[in-house]
């Protein structure tokens, strides 16, 4: 407990020192300022080599200038990236690094928290006295900035002053910056302090240890060990934590998106499988190898790297979690031998095909194919002919045999694969919500806890990229909406009229994708309605005549690859469109889903029953839901849910590409500030009045303009409290007066950028106006 006592510090106001603590504020920095605006390119050009000059980190300003903009010594303490003075993309950046370097992991920046990746245990930052301290304060935001600030504030707010308000909790960054475990951090905590009372829960287990006991059981399905995460979650995800009238954890529910089940049968290199398989290989006891066939030595080519050692590779955990949230002994037997199942397949073989024969298996492949047809429980020839004769319909009666050719017989291997896992995936997530949900009688409000992959942009991309930077695309816009939404407020309060007008959004970008008829989503669906022979020339072309003069659209002319180029709200990103239009149907040859219709195994049946209804494969292939239309629906009601909430955002870092402990590398911090938006607010927050001054900062800084000073009443107190702040505007409104007419259009050309508002307190300028205010103090020194 005495932890966070030490801990805590003013939010919102740098703090120099520990003596901070009982209450001194240092008055080393009144301007509080929210950014800037060069990227759009609207400042004149001399000025703004003056003024990134003058606030330049690493130039020798003059003594007080400096002081007066940024004091670089006390970066660390500075827990509001938008109190940074001045906010630029550098000087954010050497505050998160002063900070990481002093072991400060949360930062405020405005209304997000940024969470760095410590890559190491942090012993006492998430114990359940810090949570319990966080929950009691009266004011937690006093508190050092953490991740249960914010999970507080979200705790709060749901009560509402006036009525119940929904929450939703955005953790986002890229792979291995964090988001699962702050999302873990959120259930943990709200499992603490939302725990109902102890008394009449014995027999049934209590819903705080299934919600959390969700985590290790989605875990080990879904996430695998990549080059970027030794656990990354391979979906995406929104938990909802369902609360009664009396704030307690009453029930949740959770939504899953774009599970990457192609990691079942293709791992990159140096990549992993999902850890489940590794779990089985590694934990399995005497009769339960038997009943996998896996025994010790035995090789699956789906399940490479199996000699790393992984702390997720416990298989006693996941079972355990699975009891806890009631998937009985029969379902888990049922899971388990699927599961092993899948490994034999991958073993299985093809050699090359004649025109009329079908694919042969060597006597190995055969043996595998033998385990394989006996753990899902189906006939081995079936199996066989399933995987290497494709059956072609004319009409209702006639049935044409074709054997396949040898790589079409790895596609669907690789495809049954693929369908079985996540059926079973999807399986458990509603077996899941089914365990965990309370009915809708229970909660009245909930706190909704997003956990999504952040923008991706890798030397190949394809229709997994583009979905992944559609919702990003989405959740920014979201995020922009409600951050202009916060800064408007403050300038109402301020007495300001003032809209965001000159803000472009990110709308185009989103045309350019989901518009239809001629968004790219749109396109992408008729190409793949039409049937044809998948030709990615044909869709570029295709592209290229409907789009060609989006300026968020362009084409790399020295490219030999069909491809198009997106130009983000976080960069531009190349997608390849080969194999694109193949991703988005995502066919399922019918005869491996009658074939599993057909198992023993009673859990395959339930997986594969719901396909029974569509028919035979004639009928089911015509009612093909692509991809991203499905996409598209599931985070189209995501936004709607989002819509009705009040957000949070939490935007995770990770500080180093290699995840080793404490180590800030600077361009892939400035990358990631970019990708996930904290650079684009700054902006944002420029097309406003990005820099406030409280009128006694700004009198005794220039007043010597007008040769004006603080009243010594004011002066004595620090600031001055606000009534006898506000008295000041009439003096401050003078020197911005005599300071507006030195500058006739003749000198200053860019008097858009000259621009200031007197609110109730404060001074708002923009940028040009401070450099011009800083020439002139410095011209009558
Ligand atoms: P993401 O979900 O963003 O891909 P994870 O949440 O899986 O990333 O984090 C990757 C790894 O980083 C975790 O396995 C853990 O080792 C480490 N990590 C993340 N956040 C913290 C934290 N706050 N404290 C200590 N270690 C952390
Ligand atoms: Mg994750």
């Amino acid at each position: 407990m005495a932890n966070v006592k030490q801990k805590l510090l003013f939010r919102n106001k740098p703090a120099v020192s520990a003596d901070r603590v009982d209450g001194t504020v240092a008055r080393s920095m009144n301007f509080e300022k929210a950014g800037r605006a060069p990227r759009h390119g609207k400042v004149n050009g001399e000025k703004e080599q003056v003024r990134s000059r003058r606030m330049s980190l690493n130039d020798s300003l003059e003594g007080d200038v400096r002081d007066f903009l940024v004091n670089e010594a006390e970066l660390h303490t500075y827990d509001d990236l938008t109190k940074v003075n001045p906010v630029t993309p550098t000087t954010v950046l050497k505050c998160l690094q002063a900070r990481y370097s002093a072991r400060v992991f949360y930062t405020h920046a405005g209304c997000t928290l940024v969470a760095l990746n410590p890559f190491q245990p942090i012993p006492h930052l998430y114990s359940l006295d810090v949570m319990r301290e966080y929950h009691s304060a009266p004011q937690p935001q006093d508190f050092k900035p953490h991740i249960f600030i914010v999970a507080e504030e979200a705790y709060r707010n749901v009560q509402g002053q006036v009525e119940p308000v929904d929450q939703s909790l955005v953790v986002s960054g890229e792979s291995g910056a964090g988001k699962t475990w702050t999302s873990r951090c959120l259930m943990k905590y709200y499992a603490t302090v939302a725990a109902s009372s102890h008394k009449c829960q014995d027999t049934v287990e209590r819903i705080e240890r299934r919600v959390l006991d969700s985590n290790p059981v989605m875990e080990a399905f879904g996430n695998a060990c990549t080059l970027r995460n030794n656990n990354s979650s391979r979906f995406g995800k929104y938990i909802q934590l369902q609360l009664n009238s009396s704030q307690l954890l009453v029930g949740a529910s959770v939504q899953t998106y774009l599970l990457e089940k192609t990691r079942v049968a293709f791992q990159a290199p140096n990549e992993r499988n999902f850890h489940i398989f590794y779990q089985m290989m590694k934990g399995a006891t005497e009769k339960q190898r038997q009943e996998w066939e896996m025994p010790y030595n035995q090789k699956f080519s789906w399940l490479p790297n199996a000699d790393k050692t992984l702390e997720e590779d416990r298989l006693q955990e996941t079972a355990e979690a699975m009891i806890s949230l009631g998937i009985d002994t029969d379902k888990r037997t049922q899971i388990f031998r699927v599961l092993a199942s899948i490994l034999q397949l991958g073993n299985v073989n093809f050699s090359l095909a004649s025109e009329s024969q079908p694919c042969d298996l060597d006597e190995e492949s055969k043996g595998f194919l033998y385990k394989t047809a006996t753990l899902l429980q189906v006939p081995v020839d079936e199996l066989q002919d399933c995987l290497t004769v494709r059956t072609l319909r004319a009409g209702k009666q006639n049935v044409l045999l074709k054997p396949c050719s040898q790589s079409e017989c790895v596609i669907r291997r690789d495809c049954l694969a693929k369908v079985i896992y996540a059926q079973l995936f999807e399986w458990l997530v509603t077996f899941i919500n089914n365990s965990m949900c309370s009915d809708n009688s229970k909660w009245c409000n909930f706190i909704g806890l997003l956990d999504v992959y952040g923008f991706e942009c890798f030397l190949l991309n394809n229709l997994e990229q583009l979905c992944i930077n559609y919702a990003n695309e989405k959740l920014q816009q979201h995020f922009v909406a409600h951050y202009l939404k916060a800064q408007q407020e403050e300038y109402v309060a301020e007495g300001l009229e003032w809209s965001f007008v000159r803000y472009q959004d990110n709308q185009s970008c989103l045309d350019l994708i989901e518009g239809s008829p001629t968004g790219i989503l749109s396109l992408l669906n008729e190409e793949c309605r039409l049937n044809r022979a998948s030709d990615a020339k044909q869709f570029r072309v295709r592209l290229e005549k409907e789009l060609s003069g989006n300026t968020r659209m362009s084409w790399d002319k020295f490219s030999k690859q069909p491809h198009f180029i997106v130009a983000h709200y976080a960069g531009r990103v190349s997608y390849q469109i080969e194999g694109m239009m193949e991703k988005n149907k995502d066919p399922v040859p019918p005869e491996l889903l009658s074939l599993l219709q057909k198992s023993k195994n009673p859990l395959l049946q339930s997986l594969f029953a719901a396909s029974d209804a569509e028919g035979n494969g004639s009928r089911a292939q015509s009612k093909v839901v692509t991809v991203v239309s499905k996409f598209k629906n599931s985070l189209e009601s995501l936004m709607k849910i989002l819509h009705g909430t009040t957000p949070h955002y939490t935007r995770c870092i990770k500080p180093n590409p290699d995840c080793r402990p404490l180590t800030f590398k600077k361009e892939e911090v400035i990358t990631q500030l970019e990708a996930c938006g904290i650079v684009e607010t700054i902006h944002i927050s420029a097309a406003g009045f990005p820099i406030r001054v409280p009128y006694a900062s700004f009198l005794q800084r220039y007043g010597l303009i007008t040769k004006t000073s603080l009243p010594a009443q004011i002066n004595n107190k620090d600031g001055g409290e606000s009534g006898e702040e506000a008295s000041l505007g009439p003096v401050v409104q003078d020197i911005l007066n005599a300071v507006l007419k030195t500058s006739d259009s003749s000198t200053n050309p860019n008097n858009n950028n000259l621009m200031v508002h007197c609110g109730k307190t404060k001074v708002f300028l923009t940028h040009g106006m401070l450099e011009l205010l800083e020439e002139q103090r410095d011209r009558v020194r």
